[in-house]
């Protein structure tokens, strides 16, 4: 059997929790990657948490210092997406909104090489639409990694409505080649993986504000109960409470059902600049967490 290659080079757009993760992922396995964001700020935070990351590698053993020192000398950071122009894989990891990802989707479109390819990182807006806005939704797919991404198996990769075969064993050969086990799942709302655990997200929150349980019991049951690693609302606060917010509207929206309505106390502790680890407040405080 023969390993399947990696793209030469790739640009991740956003470089928050899930594009910086991505980004590390790629350099690390031998790939130049660029990472962009909109502010050079926002590209620097996101850097930091590679070489962070990078560098919980290295003291387990995973790394060696070389194998550090070239994974950062691959990753190249900035604001231009000037950068798309040498790449053959663009994988956008911007915030869950169709209107920013609907834009970021023609600017990488009108940069990137005709024959390079455009995932979407999205938990839950539709690829076809963000394909609709591209001249080249064959070559349009979704690539949903999970959250840690360095240390998450997990790729659902998502065909759009015209994504097509070449596109998608691309997508699922560079997967694999990532050290990720790729599933392919289709184009609805949700997909599989947010369809499934949103919901159970959003009824742990409504258990919450229903005084059923605190939250910590909620948390041990689900751990306890189900075998989970971790409880829903500890998860929701590590996912991004903003974030699981967006997904429930998607699939409310997507579905027309109003089971998937997102819980007033989710949209309050939103509401409050609370949204989880990110701002270090959600339904738990770590402020006092290294
Ligand atoms: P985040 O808020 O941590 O990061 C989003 C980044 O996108 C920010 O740095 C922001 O500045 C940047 N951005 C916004 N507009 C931009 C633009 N026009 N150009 C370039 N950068 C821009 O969000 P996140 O949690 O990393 O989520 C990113 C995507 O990944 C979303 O679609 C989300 O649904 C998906 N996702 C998130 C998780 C998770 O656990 N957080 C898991 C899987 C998928």
């Amino acid at each position: 059997m023969t390993t399947p290659s990696l793209p030469k080079a790739v640009a991740v757009i956003g470089a928050g929790t899930m594009g910086n993760g991505i980004a590390q992922v790629f350099a690390t396995c031998g790939v130049t990657t660029h990472l962009i964001d909109v502010k050079s700020e926002f590209v620097e935070k996101g850097v930091a948490n590679i070489h962070k990351s990078l560098a919980k590698f290295q003291e387990k053993g995973t790394l060696t210092a070389d194998q550090v020192v070239s994974t950062k000398a691959r990753l190249k950071a900035g604001t231009d997406m000037g950068a798309l122009a040498g790449v053959d894989l663009c994988i956008e990891a911007v915030t869950e909104n169709l209107a920013v990802k609907t834009k970021v989707f023609q600017d990488a479109d009108a940069a990137l090489p005709a024959a390079s390819i455009l995932a979407s990182n999205t938990s839950s807006i539709s690829i076809t639409v963000l394909a609709a806005k591209t001249k080249r939704a064959d070559r349009v797919i979704g690539m949903h990694f999970m959250n840690p991404v360095p240390l998450m198996k997990l790729v659902e990769v998502i065909r759009g409505n015209d994504s097509s075969d070449a596109t998608t064993d691309a997508v699922l050969g560079w997967s694999t080649a990532l050290g990720k086990i790729p599933v392919p799942a289709n184009d609805y709302p949700g997909f599989v993986a947010n369809r499934i655990l949103m919901p159970m997200i959003n009824e742990a929150a409504f258990a919450l504000m229903e005084g059923v349980a605190t939250r910590e019991a909620i948390d041990e049951i689900m751990k306890l109960g189900m075998n989970h690693p971790m409880g829903p609302l500890t998860l929701a606060d590590f996912i991004g409470l903003d974030v699981c917010v967006s997904i429930l509207d998607v699939l409310k929206e997507g579905l027309g059902d109003d089971k998937y309505r997102a819980c007033p106390l989710l949209r309050r502790l939103v509401a409050a600049g609370h949204l989880g680890r990110k701002t270090k407040r959600g339904f738990y405080d770590y402020s006092q967490a290294k």
